[in-house]
């Protein structure tokens, strides 16, 4: 069984919706993942921003704005009557229900099941344009197996179980859509896999049914070897290994979610991107082998804030550390780029809900510094530990730019660079013509 998904701009239009339709309708049992439409989550989002104002007639406006773009879908999509009018009420029900939250009180719970519907809506009119064209397909609702747990972690288990018994439902189907992002949290409740979460679930179902592929279908012919939104002549990569794929997710390549490339990786599930736009490109191909040594790519990571614990009396007694880590803990942030020196800890976060309790209580062992609008340059590859020259050609590259932290050596697949982001386009710029 292959996992297949198509992110926001491949079923973006009545047209892209076509084409995936081409790219699945071939032998062999698939799982298709489908993204929302581009554009709808953002403006899902918006929508919930102006519920949460409690301003009703800037988000009516903003529904109904949207609603007419999906009747124009339907309009284009659907050639027969019968299914023009199935694509109407359908788009009608999900809008009424979006509606009805501009009279109840407001809250995540609510953001939540609005944020749902784009990917409701993507995969009820592709199911119903499979069955237009006579084609049999099952619509697994990703609501009844997709969890997470009490941290936000996806809940492999249940997933697995659940998934089963749905699939166990249709054993004579050989062609099963389903929603990418949406789950349910261990309440219960309808919840997501965070932006971009639509890889998450491709790799998690794929691991879930072991199957024997997983192929992320998205914009562009594969990964690149730099931030092709930043950089002018970046090229695809034609394979990476698993660790090396999930450092350029982690760090900032948009083309993967962060967290997806581990549950593949875990199960040694081949992930293959590809570009629905140029299906007869290669693509990239991500499985357990390394391939050659070296510098391979470069991701950029923002938003990055820097916390210096300065305590010259205490940093060198043991236990220090484990003192300063364990404020991170109990806020559950994560660290992602950490250096000492005699004097002082510095570490790098990204998310900064907590930043101000965790520097309240950091206090209490130095004192402390933030640092905002940072960017970890993060440079992927394989750097086996007795081959010279790595670093200096990185600095090299950078050699023009104020660096803030460097790490490097702790694990052979990353050099972490941090920089201030108005050096993020130059550093990029730079390290392209040097490396590669
Ligand atoms: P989808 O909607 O299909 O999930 P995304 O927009 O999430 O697509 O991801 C694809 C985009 O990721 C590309 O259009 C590209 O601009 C961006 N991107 C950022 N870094 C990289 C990279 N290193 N290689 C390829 N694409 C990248
Ligand atoms: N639709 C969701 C988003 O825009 C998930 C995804 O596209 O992967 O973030
Ligand atoms: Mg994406």
């Amino acid at each position: 069984m292959l996992v297949l998904k198509f992110g926001g701009t491949s079923v973006g239009s009545a047209e892209r919706i076509k084409e995936v339709e081409k790219l699945v309708n071939t032998p062999g049992s698939k799982i298709v993942v489908l993204s929302a439409m581009s554009g709808t989550t953002n403006k899902l989002v918006e929508i919930a921003n102006y519920l949460y104002k409690k301003n009703n007639e800037g988000a009516n406006e903003l529904i109904s704005s949207l609603e007419q773009d999906y009747y124009e879908v339907v309009k284009e999509l659907f050639s027969t009557p019968e299914y023009i009018e199935k694509g109407n009420e359908l788009i009608q029900s999900h809008f009424k229900y979006i509606k009805s939250f501009t009279q109840d009180l407001f809250t995540i719970f609510e953001e939540k099941a609005i944020l749902a519907q784009g990917e409701l809506l993507s995969t009820a009119l592709f199911h119903y344009y499979l069955s237009e064209q006579n084609i049999p397909s099952v619509l697994l609702p990703a609501l009844n197996y997709m969890r997470i747990d009490k941290d936000g972690e996806p809940d492999l288990l249940s997933i697995k179980e659940n998934l089963k018994k749905e699939l166990a439902n249709h054993p004579k189907q050989t062609l099963f859509i389903t929603q990418g992002f949406i789950c349910r949290n261990a309440y219960g409740e309808i919840d997501n896999l965070k932006r971009g979460g639509s890889d998450y679930t491709a790799s998690l179902v794929g691991a879930a049914i072991l199957a024997q592929e997983i192929q992320i279908w998205t914009d562009i012919d594969g990964m690149h070897n730099n931030d092709p939104r930043v950089v002018e002549g970046t090229k695809p990569l034609a394979n990476l290994s698993f660790d090396e794929a999930a450092e350029l997710a982690y760090f900032g390549a948009k083309i993967l979610h962060p967290a997806s490339v581990q549950p593949a990786k875990v199960e040694n599930i081949p992930v293959r991107l590809k570009n629905t736009l140029q299906p007869e490109a290669f693509g990239t191909l991500i499985t357990s082998q390394t391939n050659g040594e070296g510098i391979k790519a470069i991701a950029a990571k923002d938003d990055i804030t820097a916390i210096k614990i300065k305590s010259g009396r205490m940093l060198l007694a043991h236990g220090f550390m484990r003192k300063v880590f364990e404020i991170f803990e109990t806020y559950k942030t994560s660290i992602d780029m950490i250096t000492t020196s005699e004097v002082a800890v510095s570490v790098t976060i990204d998310d900064t809900k907590y930043l101000k309790d965790i520097v309240d209580e950091l206090k209490k062992y130095g004192t402390v510094e933030t640092d905002e609008d940072l960017t970890i340059i993060c440079i992927v590859g394989d750097f086996i530990a007795e081959s010279k020259g790595y670093a200096l050609t990185i600095f090299d590259a950078l050699k023009n730019i104020p660096i803030r932290m460097i790490s490097y050596g702790g694990s052979r697949h990353n050099v972490s660079i941090l920089v201030n982001t108005k050096y993020k386009k130059e550093a990029l710029t730079s390290l392209n013509s040097t490396l590669f």
